[in-house]
């Protein structure tokens, strides 16, 4: 069977394939410490879970608006406005089937064949698949440590051409857990704004950063950025729902009405019931994101000094997001390799740099529990040890 070029020209999401090759290791009895979720390991908190049972109850179980609940969507909008000093209005609310779905819309809304769309590496994998799924050009800007793993303003505006439309900015990023300062966004905004391009600002991990790190919208910076800017973000990841899927995009109006007519035509509404879980997010106690936050600091502290003592690797420390991108250069060996013998030698999952435009990194995710940051923490330094 032949199948359509569009399809053959994407990479498989390797962070999915490990992750479900060190679960099925895990279900033939291997004992493996796994680095590798890209998702919280808390339950979804017991309020948001009783607001959708009592959703099913109350019969939401039918085809409901394309683009939200309004209910939800005027719930996103408070919450843009009271959180990131975001001033959109319900219509400019698009509810999606998780950030991922979000993103997607949004490349097919906005992106023509040829069009360009920079992204600065490391990159969350599906960034480049989803603009090339679409006949657009990913336009990937290289970062390393020397810029803390992010893009200069100067690196930005070298980057745009006349066929650029859209700038991926992520902060907090996956994989690096990178956060932008305020200062540092005024200055790529004013690229955006000087050079007319749209910038869509994946805040997907927003309220999950430390040490007194303020996240800042991109959007919030001015009238003029506001306007080019289009934010994608959704539950999964603060509130413990990856499996809920549910996201949204906030824009202008145009965009968001025609992104909804794309939905009206693909997947229609994200599951009703679902949706009255996610407002009960917005709209009970936050005490159970600041909860899982805390838990975060304390994993994060503990992941950090035990790689800063392993000889060979090399990492910052990251400022948000759930994630440590581990500079593995020294020991030669590339990402794959690397990932693969440390889960045969030593049975610990991670995910390699590679699909994140960094062949010489490893992802670790410290979504997990202290006694299995310990234990493979161990395993590591050994694998280490072993290549000395
Ligand atoms: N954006 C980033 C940077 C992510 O890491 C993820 C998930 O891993 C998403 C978006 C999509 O999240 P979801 O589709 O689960 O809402």
């Amino acid at each position: 069977m032949e199948l359509a070029r569009r399809i053959t020209e994407i990479e498989p999401s390797v962070t999915l394939a490990i992750s479900a090759l060190a679960k099925a290791m895990q279900q033939d009895g291997k004992d493996i410490c796994s680095f590798s979720a890209g998702e919280p390991d808390f339950d979804t908190p017991e309020h948001i879970k009783a607001a959708a049972k009592q959703a099913l109850d109350l019969g939401k179980t039918r085809y409901g608006a394309a683009a939200g609940e309004p209910h939800l969507r005027q719930a996103i909008a408070t919450k843009l406005q009271r959180d990131n000093g975001l001033n959109y209005n319900a219509a400019n609310i698009l509810v999606t089937n998780g950030g991922k779905h979000s993103l997607y819309n949004l490349m097919v809304t906005l992106i023509n064949p040829g069009d360009e769309v920079i992204i600065p590496a490391p990159f969350w994998l599906s960034y480049p698949e989803m603009v090339k799924l679409v006949d657009g050009i990913p336009v990937i800007v290289p970062t390393d440590s020397s810029t803390g793993y992010k893009i200069t303003p100067a690196a930005l505006d070298a980057a745009i051409t006349p066929k650029t439309k859209l700038f991926i900015l992520n902060s907090p990023s996956n994989p690096s857990g990178v956060v932008y300062t305020r200062a540092e966004l005024q200055a790529l905004a004013k690229v955006v704004v000087d050079r007319d391009i749209l910038v869509v600002s994946d805040e997907i991990y927003e309220k999950i950063v430390y040490d007194g790190v303020e996240q800042v919208s991109i959007g919030a910076l001015g009238e003029d950025i506001f306007q080019r800017t289009i934010i994608s973000s959704g539950f999964a990841k603060a509130y413990a729902m990856t499996g809920w899927r549910i996201g949204y995009l906030a824009a202008p109006l145009a965009l968001i009405q025609a992104a909804s007519t794309l939905q009206g035509h693909s997947t229609s509404n994200v599951c009703t019931f679902a949706q009255y879980g996610a407002i009960a997010a917005l709209e009970g106690s936050q005490d159970c994101v600041e909860t899982m936050r805390q838990a975060f600091v304390v994993r994060r502290q503990a992941i950090v000094e035990r790689l800063e003592a392993i000889p060979g690797l090399s990492c910052a420390k990251p400022d948000g997001a759930f994630y440590i991108f581990v500079n593995i250069a020294s020991t030669q060996l590339n990402s794959l390799e690397f990932c693969q013998q440390l889960l045969e030698q030593q049975q610990v999952a991670t995910i390699p740099g590679l699909p994140f435009g960094a062949d010489d990194h490893i992802r670790i995710s410290y979504a997990t529990d202290l006694t299995t940051i310990e234990k493979g923490m161990d395993r590591l330094t050994k694998f280490m040890r072993s290549r000395l």
